[in-house]
């Protein structure tokens, strides 16, 4: 059985960026319902109920049909949910530092240049989904956006997802409205770039 993950802060703490109300909405009400369903339809597949979500989301195409969809929709919710709240901190205003600043520069040109091409991704992300900073498995960094609750380690389970960001409407509605582009904006002051940095240089 999958559980919600603790957030290792306050509802608060990333205020003003990201509200209270849409913080503990986002992670008591939208989390859990994928937490649960994602429950409910491995029940339907008990073989698959031991295995972690990572194992289950690069596997999906040996997932039974029947549940499959209902897999892929709240396991990736599960799992983009997950990486999300631990990439966030209280207003970090740091950038990257070591190997990961030097990667950035190298296949993006600046941190500015990354910045702006993980924003035109999120942005142009048509309804909902995420937009993602990935690594490859030559350590290389790529951005990407997937639809819905699909992320990269779905199609390529070579990537190691660094950092992604919500942009469904009930990631920033209450807030925002339909002002994504300024929850976009809002996001850079409240990520841990040390969580960041860390998957990047702990993967093979
Ligand atoms: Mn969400």
């Amino acid at each position: 059985m999958f559980t919600l993950p603790q957030l290792p802060y306050d509802y608060t703490a990333l205020e003003p960026h990201i509200d209270a109300k849409t913080m503990e909405l986002h992670h008591t009400k939208h989390h859990q319902t994928y937490v649960d369903k994602l429950n409910a339809a491995l029940e339907k597949a008990p073989e698959w109920a031991d295995k972690s979500i990572e194992v289950i989301l690069c596997n999906l195409d040996k997932v039974p049909e029947e549940v499959r969809g209902a897999v892929r929709n709240h396991g990736g919710g599960h799992y983009n949910h997950s990486l999300f709240w631990e990439s966030l901190m209280a207003e970090s205003h740091n950038g990257p530092t070591a190997k990961l600043k030097e990667q950035i520069e190298k296949d993006f040109g600046s941190f500015e240049a990354f910045v702006e091409q993980f924003n035109a991704a999120a942005t142009n992300q048509f309804g909902s989904g995420w937009a993602w900073l990935v690594a490859t498995k030559e350590k290389t960094l790529k951005i990407i956006a997937t639809p819905n609750q699909d992320n990269p380690i779905m199609t390529d389970m070579t990537l190691n997802p660094l950092l992604g960001l919500d942009v469904w409407e009930h990631a920033y509605y209450l807030k925002y409205q339909n002002r994504r582009p300024e929850y976009i904006t809002a996001f850079w002051n409240v990520i841990n770039w040390q969580k960041v940095e860390e998957r990047f240089t702990t993967s093979e």
